[in-house]
């Protein structure tokens, strides 16, 4: 078998294993590891990518932000590049979740290409998923103000892939959210 797909299983177990009691905020209560699996397929699928690290990183972009594991223990499972491109990706949990939100925006453009799309696709997905249904508790206005925020974090993401750019610009659209 290709090493490249004995990698991926890999990678896929372990952020299922980490991910293994989360749910998403959807009403279905939808198990959260079909949002890493989903990234990663947007990138690949959507975004025509096929470079392994960049796919890894996709699969374990939540996991140091959201479960138990520390960079450490990525660098030592998958390696220093998928390590640094989830650490590029992950909120500073010191952090109000207001200044989060900024500082995605300030940081967005400083990011690597590889970050930059696993980026992408992160909001991608989310804003999909939001179009799907609303979140439990989530009033409509937090649902735009939502779209207006992703919108300014991928103003900062430009330039790195144009399939998932222009299908991001399409959301942005149909929400009248570009302003
Ligand atoms: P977020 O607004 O950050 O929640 C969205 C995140 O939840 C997504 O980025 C995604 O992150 C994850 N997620 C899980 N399930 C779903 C889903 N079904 N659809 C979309 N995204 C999903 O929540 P916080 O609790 O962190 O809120 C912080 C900010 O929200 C505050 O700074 C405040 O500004 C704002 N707020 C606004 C309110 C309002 O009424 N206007 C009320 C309360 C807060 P991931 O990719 O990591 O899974
Ligand atoms: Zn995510």
């Amino acid at each position: 078998m290709n090493s490249d797909v004995a990698l991926l299983l890999e990678t896929a177990n372990f952020a299922a294993e980490k991910h293994r009691n989360q749910r998403r905020k959807d009403p279905e209560q939808t198990p959260y590891i079909n949002h890493p699996l989903g990234v990663a397929r947007i990138l690949s699928h959507e975004g025509g990518i096929t470079n392994i690290e960049v796919l890894q990183a996709a699969l374990l972009h939540d996991t140091v932000e959201d479960t138990e594991t520390s960079p450490a223990e990525l660098e030592a499972s998958f390696g220093p590049v998928v390590a640094r491109i989830v650490q590029e990706v992950t909120d500073d949990k010191s952090l109000s979740k207001q200044d989060r939100k900024r500082m995605q925006v300030v940081h967005a453009p400083h990011c690597s290409q590889q970050a930059k799309l696993v980026k992408l696709a992160d909001k991608l997905y989310n804003l999909r998923d939001l179009n799907r249904c609303t979140p439990v508790g989530w009033t409509p206005e937090r649902v735009q103000e939502y779209f207006i925020w992703a919108c300014q974090v991928v103003k900062g993401l430009r330039g790195t892939n144009s399939a998932l750019e222009e299908k991001l610009d399409e959301l942005f659209r149909q929400r009248g959210a570009h302003l």
